[in-house]
């Protein structure tokens, strides 16, 4: 069974959009128009191309050579060559897919399907092929990074994030993907078998390595968790300077747990009489961090009041232990509040994996796999009736995409070829 696409080779393929199949055909005998059709579209994405090192990809480009596509009744594919750096890059028009003999318009509807939670045996079944080549075809997308493609749209580096990890099973084990969330985008979809520190730290590194790569100055100034004790530890490892703030809404949610023995009318006084302590303090902007630790407190003395003094003391020292977090939360405004947006995101991939226990063998490409299914979340359109309907998380973000068509821009934008950097300071 081959596993999907590593190559020790760098993966220079570039998918071109030559709007239709016979101007491709025709362009295949002229090799000037032929390289200045290609040109065209990699100037007008606002990309360049990748070249070694060493180059400063100023030098000329040519035709290489070419092959023929077996499995796709012949189509012949060329390669271009840079005369400088000797780069060459292999030129796929918009309807083959890399490595693959499925047509990007079968790739399309299966992958929206999958996107959409059915499983991977019955998006199978849809468009005729196997659930297999569909699971190699979502982790060859996954081989190209979540940060290289989100910053060739545009999107800046997350200053402020959600992150937390969503537990999960492969087969029998427990399994976690520890997740970076901004807005409607996932920066980072991990996979790891153990909820120690040290474990989610190496999957975040990943996320922190990516960003720095693409912009060494990178700094994160505000991270929000819902306070496992893991995932706080592994960021401050990580990120020594970012506030650590602790999501209110999930600070609303628990409290009841820590109220035992009492009548329910009582709880859910209390829990309405927290929630409104929350939201005042959010309203009140400079004095609302102390103006909170002072509510915290007469807090504790009510519960103690309406509920016993255990209840009091165990809320008295939950609220010791988390207030740091939720102060975080409301002195920096730029703090995001709750993790809602997180949270959706992991119901979105809940319905997925759920789907794809089959798959979730200990040999499989998971976090190829992950990154293939995070990539689909951010760049497949939200449906017509729902918010931002025709746009995808990319877009409501602020960010680019290449073309109009989403399996289009999935193509390009996992393409190895492309760099979006700006031009090179030597020019
Ligand atoms: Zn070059």
């Amino acid at each position: 069974m081959r596993t999907t696409d590593r190559q020790t080779r760098e993966n220079r393929t570039i998918t071109v959009d030559f709007q239709n199949e016979a101007t491709y055909f025709q362009l295949l005998d002229n090799g000037k128009a032929f390289l200045e059709c290609v040109l065209a579209f990699v100037l007008s994405l606002g990309f360049q191309l990748q070249h070694k090192a060493t180059c400063r990809g100023g030098g000329c480009l040519t035709r290489h050579s070419h092959y023929a596509r077996v499995r796709l009744g012949g189509v012949t594919i060329w390669r271009i060559q840079c005369t400088t750096c000797k780069a060459v890059f292999t030129v796929l028009p918009h309807f083959v897919l890399r490595y693959r003999s499925m047509r990007p318009d079968v790739a399309r509807d299966a992958l929206l399907a999958t996107h959409g939670g059915l499983s991977l045996e019955l998006c199978a079944v849809i468009s005729h092929i196997s659930p297999m080549a569909l699971y190699r075809l979502v982790c060859a997308l996954g081989h190209q990074g979540l940060v290289t493609v989100l910053t060739r749209c545009g999107l800046p580096l997350p200053v402020y994030f959600l992150a937390d990890e969503k537990h999960s099973h492969c087969l029998t084990d427990k399994v976690y993907l520890p997740t970076v969330v901004r807005g409607r985008v996932l920066w980072h979809l991990g996979y790891t078998e153990n909820a120690r520190a040290a474990a989610f730290t190496k999957s975040y590194q990943e996320f922190q390595r990516a960003a720095c790569q693409q912009e060494p100055s990178y700094r994160v100034r505000g991270v929000l968790t819902d306070g496992f004790d893991s995932t706080t530890k592994s960021l401050r490892t990580l990120f020594p300077g970012a506030r650590l703030g602790l999501c209110l809404r999930h600070a609303l949610l628990k409290l009841p747990k820590k109220l035992a023995a009492i009548p329910s009318p009582v709880r859910t006084a209390l829990r309405t009489r927290f929630h409104t302590l929350l939201y005042r303090a959010r309203q009140r902007k400079s004095l609302r961090v102390f103006a909170l630790g002072q509510r915290l407190r007469h807090f504790a003395d009510y519960v103690t009041t309406m509920a016993g003094a255990a209840n009091g003391e165990r809320v008295r020292r939950w609220v010791q232990d988390k207030k740091a977090g939720w102060y975080t939360v409301l002195a920096d405004p730029q703090m995001p509040v709750t993790s809602t947006v997180l949270d959706q995101a992991h119901n979105a991939l809940e319905r997925k994996l759920f789907a794809m226990k089959g798959f979730h063998h200990p040999g499989g490409s998971q976090q190829a796999f992950l990154t293939g299914l995070a990539h689909l979340y951010n760049l497949v359109p939200y449906q017509r009736r729902a918010q931002h309907a025709g746009q995808c998380g990319v877009e409501v973000e602020g960010g680019r995409v290449p073309t109009a068509d989403w399996m289009l821009n999935l193509q390009i934008l996992t393409s190895g070829g492309y760099q979006c950097a700006p031009a090179p300071p030597h020019h």
